[in-house]
């Protein structure tokens, strides 16, 4: 492949960025400095790619890979008051595509997972596919087991025209539960909660499917293992 398209598939850029990055001396392969942007380049000749200084390592496209989303960071692409998470990866990746599979409000903190390949988020927000959620949620009000019991019967929410149960609820402390769900409503669990008569005062969301928050910190990301992706399906 000519390693300016190479660097494109990178995400470095436009076919004229790419081959400036070149032209400039830019981009060293090797440890050598690249000089014709259109060399045919093995990827898999390549041990070390440095790109304006930085070192790179390839990506393999599609990229599905999991962030710590921190406090106060938006989910979307053009954000309203506060940062967008997208700041929170490398910018190369916004050259590719990469989006998030659903949305965390901009106080939750925890695992969004992030992808640059469309089928795999349309499939996995199917409202038919069922995908379990976990949220560790720390309320304003002590849990009674009133409110277990109203999370688990059903609640309505308002604006839906539905009865909506979550799936399970564990009671981790006084005021602390970890609430499973399987839809992606907006907003669902803080309307949930307050359909049961509570407040959110904190969320968190530890576990999409088979992937675990686990030890990741906080603004870290990683990429999903083939296990993970084959068992996300
Ligand atoms: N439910 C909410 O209320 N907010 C989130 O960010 C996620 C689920």
């Amino acid at each position: 492949m000519e390693l300016y398209r190479l660097l494109q598939q990178q995400g470095f850029g436009s076919r004229k960025e790419c081959r400036q990055l070149v032209d400039y001396g830019l981009v060293e392969i090797n440890g050598e400095v690249a000089e014709d942007y259109r060399a045919d380049i093995d990827p898999v000749s390549i041990d070390e790619l440095v790109v304006d200084g930085e070192p790179w390592p390839l990506l393999h496209l599609p990229l599905y890979l999991m962030l710590h989303k921190p406090d106060g960071y938006e989910t979307s692409h053009k954000p309203l008051h506060n940062p967008s998470v997208y700041t929170l990866l490398p910018w190369q990746l916004g050259n590719l595509g990469i989006s998030a599979v659903g949305r965390l409000d901009v106080d939750t903190t925890g695992l969004l997972l992030l992808t640059t390949d469309g089928q795999f988020i349309h499939a996995l927000t199917s409202p038919k596919r069922h995908v379990p959620k976990r949220y560790e949620v720390t309320l304003k009000h002590p849990v009674t087991p009133e409110f277990v019991k109203h999370l688990t019967a059903y609640v309505f929410l308002k604006d839906e025209n539905e009865k909506i149960a979550a799936d399970a609820v564990d009671v981790l402390d006084e005021i602390t539960i970890l609430l499973t769900i399987t839809q992606g409503k907006y907003h669902q669990v803080k309307r949930m909660v307050a359909a049961a008569s509570n407040r959110v005062a904190q969320l968190h969301r530890v576990g999409i499917g088979v992937l675990q928050l686990g030890e990741l910190e906080e603004g870290a990301r990683r990429l999903l293992t083939a296990a993970e992706l084959a068992e996300l399906g």
